[in-house]
């Protein structure tokens, strides 16, 4: 019997992008990840890697993150990336977003470059070095959900995961590294007053007329917060806090009842979500109490750390080195955070665009699959296969 080998680059590509991983906070769009997880096992395991798999409990089906190692010991390199994809406007895609597409020298796929495309490159790479000895571990991690809850990400901090000492992250990020990012949370103002015939105030609570300072508060917070943190790496160089929907009320000649706000808040590197979110509630509960009035405040997800992997980092060094480009920041979110509280320092480095990413046609350029294949064989020398001793302090 001949050993089962692994498909070329180009096949394994097209068979991801061929599964439907939508992640979505809507039940009819969301699937579940697993026949992605199996596919990649298998492919791992091929290769020699031991694949474990860890179930992740989301709301509407079973999903699993995938944690495949190749060698044994301490520290070592976690290449890590997510399985799912956001939710596609398939009539204005030029092609199938489920059929791997080679146009205009670059390839189509619904997840090519954010981020399913990535495995296939990570196999490709590390196919070759496996006659060498790994002095430290190189570990895959496949998440799930990491475009709707992050639940993926979750899951591995809270069973407090074991993984490398140093991590890799391939969103697309055009080929450059990325060593921060602002967090996000998303919150819900609810203001519950008293409704009654508008012609005698004394007759309800009205909370409108609550929410008029409520929000006067919050834009005085996000001056406040802006003259307190200051990073010029970022392009908006202060947290920024959006107000973003407001509903309330019914009719002119009712006093409002109920009055709801949701806003997005992008905290800097350095900020905490919980202190934030300690110091509304604070400032919401004086107002509540000026003006006799219920205030609730919780979240609408829960929320994602801003991400820093420090500029002196020998990972984010060699990175820079490998890339010959400084370590930037970005605008979006990615899993690092997640990746830094187990104790990795992570650098986001990926092939693909953002630019490209989360619309129709999303593509990966075929000039950039060798380069970023090299990069992934230097850094998987350099972490796993040379003395670890002289290379990951
Ligand atoms: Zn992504």
């Amino acid at each position: 019997m001949s050993t089962p080998v692994l498909p070329p680059l180009r096949d394994m590509l097209a068979s991801l992008i061929a599964i439907n991983s939508i992640s979505s906070a809507s039940p009819q769009l969301d699937q579940s990840n697993q026949p992605v997880i199996h596919q990649l096992a298998t492919w791992f395991e091929l290769l020699g890697f031991k694949v474990d798999l860890m179930p992740v409990h989301t709301a509407h089906s079973k999903k699993l993150n995938l944690i495949a190692r190749y060698g044994e010991g301490h520290g070592g390199l976690v290449l890590a990336g997510h399985t799912d994809t956001v939710p596609c406007d398939e009539h204005l895609w030029q092609s199938n977003p489920f059929q791997l597409t080679e146009r205009d020298n670059a390839y189509f796929g619904l997840g090519i470059c954010d981020m399913k495309g990535f495995f296939p490159l990570i196999l490709e790479a590390v196919k070759p070095l496996l006659s060498q000895k790994f002095q430290c571990p190189l570990i895959v991690v496949a998440t799930a959900d990491e475009e709707t809850s992050m639940d993926g990400a979750r899951a591995l901090v809270e069973a407090q995961q074991k993984l490398g000492r140093f991590a890799l992250i391939g969103e697309p990020t055009n080929m450059k590294p990325i060593n921060m990012h602002k967090g996000i949370m998303m919150e819900r103002v609810v203001i519950h007053g008293s409704s009654g015939h508008s012609s005698d105030p004394s007759l309800g609570n009205n909370a409108l007329d609550a929410m008029y300072y409520v929000l006067g508060d919050l834009i005085q917070f996000r001056q406040q917060l802006a003259k307190q943190f200051n990073n010029p790496l970022f392009t908006v160089p202060s947290p920024t806090m959006n107000l973003g929907c407001i509903h309330g009320g019914d009719n002119p000649n009712r006093i409002c009842g109920s009055c709801e706000l949701a806003f997005d808040l992008r905290p800097l590197p350095g900020m905490s979500t919980e202190n934030l979110r300690e110091s509304i509630q604070k400032r919401l509960a004086l107002i509540a109490e000026q003006h006799s009035i219920d205030i609730e405040f919780n979240p609408l997800f829960p929320s994602v750390e801003a991400f820093e992997t420090p500029a002196q980092s020998p990972f984010v060094q060699f990175c820079q080195q490998l890339t010959q480009h400084e370590a930037e920041s970005v605008a979006f979110a990615t899993e690092a955070p997640f990746l830094n509280a187990l104790g990795m320092d992570t650098v986001v480095l990926g092939p693909g665009d953002i630019a490209k990413a989360h619309q129709p046609d999303e593509c990966l350029p075929l000039s950039r699959i060798n380069p970023f294949i090299k990069i992934l064989q230097r850094l998987i020398h350099h972490y796993c296969i040379t003395s670890p001793n002289v290379q990951t302090t």
